[in-house]
């Protein structure tokens, strides 16, 4: 998606070989007009399926997801990453570990919003080792959910996620795939 490559090479920084910063239109501030083109590329993407719900993860797949969401009339639920007061049980979880802070967080979402009659698309910001993508296709599995794909605004595709999980038979759709961060360089496959 050429508009978002132009976007990640004006306003990206990176940070070191493996961390590219986006928080002027993704991970921070988000530029709702982008946000628009990347649900409607998406939705272009799984035009060929029927999809019911978008699942995402908090904070920065929310956006994206949301934007898609609008384009498909679906819902759109996200995983929370902190067990809350209101979320006690009845819930779907996994257990990921973080790129960003190393951690391994509990994440979870709720039996009421998801469903064996759903047809879900994961959404995320990022894909890297592919921890956050693997905890939310284990909780669309526990819900007994058919996994229609995922749709990933960028993909890190010099990191090992993506090609494990298209392995493994999941479809993804990444709408920037990038080749290295080399040099304080972004480079994309082509
Ligand atoms: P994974 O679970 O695939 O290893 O990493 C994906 C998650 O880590 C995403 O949800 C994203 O929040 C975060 N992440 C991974 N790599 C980057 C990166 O280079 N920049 C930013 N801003 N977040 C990243």
């Amino acid at each position: 998606m050429k508009l978002l490559k132009d976007k990640i090479q004006q306003e990206g920084k990176v940070l070191s070989d493996v961390v590219l910063k986006v928080d002027s239109f993704l991970n921070h501030q988000i530029d709702p007009m982008l946000m628009q083109e990347i649900g409607e590329e998406l939705a272009n993407r799984y035009s060929d399926e029927i999809i019911t719900k978008v699942l995402t993860i908090e904070s920065s797949g929310i956006a994206p997801a949301t934007f898609l969401g609008l384009v498909l009339g679906a819902p759109v639920v996200f995983a929370r990453k902190r067990k809350s007061l209101t979320l006690t049980d009845n819930l779907y979880s996994a257990q990921v570990h973080s790129f960003t802070k190393n951690e391994v967080n509990e994440i979870s979402v709720s039996k009421n919003f998801l469903s064996a009659d759903d047809r879900v698309v994961i959404i995320d910001d990022f894909l890297a080792n592919g921890e956050a993508l693997k905890g939310l296709v284990d909780i669309a599995q526990q819900a007994g959910a058919h996994i229609v794909g995922a749709g990933i605004v960028i993909e890190k595709g010099f990191q090992q996620g993506g090609d494990k999980l298209r392995q493994e038979g999941l479809r993804i759709e990444s709408l920037a795939n990038i080749k290295s961060l080399a040099n304080g360089k972004v480079e994309f496959f082509d």
